[in-house]
């Protein structure tokens, strides 16, 4: 009998996948459980990648914490420096705000803008 090896044989990779590619994959992987949404790429509800609309107020979230500065009840601002790639929130009052939740967020953005520039830009190193 034959072992299956889904999870490494279907595993996603983010590289060389067009945006739409890439998004109805991670849906997909999302609802069986596979993707947890912090960890996404691309956008579902704005169709986009992450880095490209994680500035929506749509993506503050004061439970989770998500973009949100607690001890000021302040929804952190978005920095994206497209040319090196680095990716910041802070809170726009304390200058701090940081939680686990908008590290991971962050850590997406700086790995779809890295996908992002891998399809389009340089042949890089
Ligand atoms: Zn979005
Ligand atoms: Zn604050």
């Amino acid at each position: 009998m034959n072992t299956t090896t889904l999870a490494s044989t279907t595993r996603l990779n983010p590289v060389s996948r067009t945006l739409p590619v890439l998004l109805a994959m991670e849906d997909d992987a999302e609802d069986v459980g596979r993707l947890s949404p912090d960890d996404r790429l691309t956008c579902h509800v704005h169709g986009r990648w992450i880095h490209q609309c994680v500035a929506s107020p749509l993506h503050v979230n004061p439970i989770t914490r998500h973009r949100w500065c607690r001890s000021c009840a302040t929804a952190l601002t978005v920095s994206i420096d497209e040319l090196s790639g680095d990716v910041t929130m802070f809170c726009p009052r304390c200058g701090h705000g940081e939680s686990a939740a908008s590290a991971r967020l962050i850590a997406a953005c700086r790995a779809s803008l890295a996908a992002a520039r891998r399809r389009f830009g340089a042949q890089a190193a």
